[in-house]
């Protein structure tokens, strides 16, 4: 296994007539020997091109990449001994479970010895080679749960059970750095969770070194050790999935890690408060360094909402727009005069809500988060 570390990596596409896209930006990424690192971030953010750049499958026009302290930009993928798993799995249809997670350790038969050794080599070493590379199947599928599938072809499996082929041939080989893009969004819903919990607990037995990327943040919160949120080509946050839903860097952050979304309001900052379309509430004294008047963003996620009766003094003033019962809990969508809010409430404590009624809400002012303004507003820390 290996460390690889990435320092002010960024890629541009040369456009058709000569225009650039920069999909990645000044990418700092140093992922520890053993680290399940997730990048994460909407469509577009470029995720799928910095994955690739480690792989070698995609040049690096800007910064270094290292893995195991070595310089590594310019060494071809098949050189830099990394396992690949797609989102479409690309197994052989004609060859069965078995041969595809052997393959690759065909390949690298035939690579080491050369077409000429396997035509003529001593056939006592071939065989024990071939007793080798059974051996490793077999330890493979065991771990995997793939035993009694060995025989079948691709065609006769299910997507998870073909997902876990695809993930057998990648550790048959023993790689140093694992790279996995959207592994699971072929899969079902039920799947993808069981699948997820598979791979978390394979990481654990297997120690390995794996960089993942998904769109999925409910996915690469349950999966990293390090999380590393991006947008528009940049690294927004790298820090513990805690950390990113606990203390979100910035705004973009805040809005895209968690379910449902956080609120988020624009306004202003006012003397000992926060105010936005003329309605106001009461900070804390922990934002000693807003001034009066400074636009900002004030942060709060659903769950951290009090729904109190219509009126009452220092709430927000709202009527119920959507009442959505999710069993144990119950999502409420409110109109107020800071735009549309969510709250998430206890499903006991919903039963009486109905759409249309009035009433009023309070942010947890224990657990508020403020941003200044724009797309990306860095977060403003309390004392
Ligand atoms: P993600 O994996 O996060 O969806 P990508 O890394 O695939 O994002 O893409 C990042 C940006 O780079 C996007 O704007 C995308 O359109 C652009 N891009 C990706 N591949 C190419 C390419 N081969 N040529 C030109 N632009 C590309």
């Amino acid at each position: 296994m290996a460390n690889v570390r990435l320092t002010k990596v960024g890629k541009v596409y040369e456009g058709p007539s000569g225009s650039a896209v920069r999909a990645v930006e000044a990418v700092d990424l140093d992922i520890a020997d053993g680290e399940f690192c997730v990048l994460v971030g909407p469509s577009g953010c470029g995720k799928s091109t910095t994955l690739r750049m480690v792989a070698g499958l995609e040049e690096i026009s800007e910064g270094t990449l290292e893995i195991d302290g070595a310089r590594v930009n310019d060494l071809p993928a098949k050189d830099r001994d990394i396992a690949f798993v797609f989102q479409n799995y690309a197994l052989y249809p004609h060859l069965t479970v078995g041969q595809n997670i052997a393959f690759g350790l065909e390949q690298r038969r035939v690579h080491r010895s050369g077409v000429k050794a396997m035509l003529t080599g001593a056939s006592a070493a071939r065989a024990k080679e071939s007793e080798a590379i059974a051996a490793r199947v077999a330890e493979v599928s065991r771990t995997l749960g793939l035993d009694a599938l060995l025989a079948r072809f691709p065609r006769e499996l299910s997507g998870g059970q073909r997902q876990r082929v695809a993930v057998g041939r990648a550790i048959a080989r023993d790689p140093k750095v694992f790279l996995f893009d959207e592994p699971l969004s072929n899969l079902d819903a039920r799947l993808r969770i069981e699948t997820r919990t598979e791979l978390r607990l394979l990481h654990r037995r297997l120690r390995a070194t794996i960089l993942y990327v998904t769109h999925d943040q409910e996915e690469a919160m349950t999966l990293a050790d390090r999380l590393v949120v991006m947008h528009r080509g940049r690294v927004q946050q790298n820090a513990s999935a805690q950390e990113c839903y606990e203390r979100p860097a910035n705004r973009f952050v805040a809005g895209f890690i968690g379910t449902p979304p956080m609120n988020i309001v624009d306004g202003r900052a006012e003397r000992g408060g926060f105010a936005a379309n003329g309605v106001s509430l009461a900070l804390p004294a922990r934002w000693p360094s807003l001034n009066a008047d400074q636009p900002c963003a004030l942060g709060f996620r659903p769950d951290r909402i009090r729904l109190v009766a219509a009126g009452a003094e220092g709430s927000v003033s709202a009527m119920v727009a959507a009442v959505e019962r999710l069993g144990d809990r119950t999502d409420i969508a409110l109109d107020s005069a800071w735009g549309r809010v969510v709250a998430r409430i206890a499903a006991d404590d919903a039963a009486g809500i109905r759409e249309g009624d009035a009433c009023g809400f309070e942010p947890d002012p224990q657990h508020l988060h403020l941003f200044e303004t724009g797309e990306c507003g860095a977060r403003i820390n309390p004392r």
